[in-house]
């Protein structure tokens, strides 16, 4: 944890912290007050008792500016979890190995969007793929006017258009495990952050109980190592929200037939026609469909 003056404390919180949070903007959330987990997220701005004798407690956790909030596993699955706190924009990082998978990318987006983060996609190891930046299904992100960077961390390529993005914000860093969040972290912030080496299928199990980190940017910044996830479970999720945030496919639905087409078998589907004259990326009208109908079933409500 770090001081107001710099300096960095190890402190503890005192018993149950609950931040009650002011409705948010976009009534999203049933009750008028919407409290956290109690526990203190990467980002959160505390207030510390006198450090006397022995270690500093945490006696107060100030409301969040911006929230990334995930549905966290087992036991505790209806719990919400703050991945981070106060961040100003949430950078999800893919490249071409592991695969990219749109629809994590889309939840993420979509956390992002509702806890008043500035989402942005950093595609990764473009020098295994020239030809990544005209995929269709990356640059539909850039046409839907979010900042889409291409990168090869490992000779500096495009790095210092994403710093410029980066300067004097708080910006979490997510993605899959081996995309190369700590190799561009690293080659930004000066830090050797340590790479996890972690197989798949312990991912599960590691990832509760690594933690994030927030690094200095030597121009001015902060960025926040977030541990790379499998699944990005979203806390609540509505039909409006999916429309809005697939405006290209919710337009294109205009045009069809049927006004409650889904975009599949049906004849004189504007949709599918975008597809087949590949104007819209396949992978992203999946996307699509799986919120859509997580969203219509209300798996997703608190
Ligand atoms: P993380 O799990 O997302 O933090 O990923 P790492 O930073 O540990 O990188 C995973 C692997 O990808 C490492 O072997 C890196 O050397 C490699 N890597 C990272 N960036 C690039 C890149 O731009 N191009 C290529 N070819 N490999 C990269
Ligand atoms: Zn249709």
């Amino acid at each position: 944890m770090e001081l107001a003056d710099g300096r960095e404390v190890m402190a503890k919180p005192r018993g149950r912290l609950e931040i009650v949070q002011a409705r948010a903007e976009k009534d999203w959330l049933k009750e008028d007050k919407l409290v956290f987990a109690h526990h203190v997220s990467v980002g959160d701005q505390v207030v510390l008792s006198e450090p006397e004798a022995g270690q500093p407690v945490i006696e107060e956790l100030k409301p969040r500016e911006t929230w990334l909030l995930r549905r966290s596993g087992g036991r505790y699955r209806r719990r919400p979890q703050c991945v981070v706190a106060n961040a100003d924009q949430l950078a999800v990082v893919v490249a071409p190995n592991p695969e990219v998978r749109l629809n994590v990318v889309d939840r993420y987006f979509l956390a992002a969007i509702q806890g008043g983060l500035e989402p942005m996609l950093v595609v990764n190891k473009i020098d295994l793929d020239p030809k990544l930046p005209e995929s269709l299904q990356l640059t539909a992100y850039r046409d839907q006017g979010y900042g889409v960077f291409f990168t090869a961390a490992l000779n500096g390529q495009g790095l210092p258009q994403l710093a410029e993005r980066l300067a004097g914000k708080l910006t979490a860093f997510c993605g899959h495990s081996g995309v190369g969040k700590s190799t561009i972290l690293s080659a930004l912030t000066g830090v050797k952050l340590k790479t996890l080496e972690v197989r798949p299928d312990t991912l599960k199990g590691r990832q509760a109980t690594e933690t994030s980190r927030i690094y200095h940017l030597p121009g001015g910044g902060l960025v926040v190592d977030t541990p790379g996830v499998r699944e990005f479970g979203l806390i609540h999720l509505t039909w409006l929200d999916v429309h809005e945030y697939f405006a290209d496919i919710a337009t294109l639905a205009q045009e069809c037939a049927y006004r409650d087409c889904t975009h599949t078998v049906e004849p004189e589907c504007a949709v599918q026609r975008a597809v087949k004259a590949g104007q819209l990326a396949a992978a992203r009208l999946l996307s699509f469909q799986k919120l859509r109908k997580e969203s219509e079933v209300g798996k997703y409500e608190l």
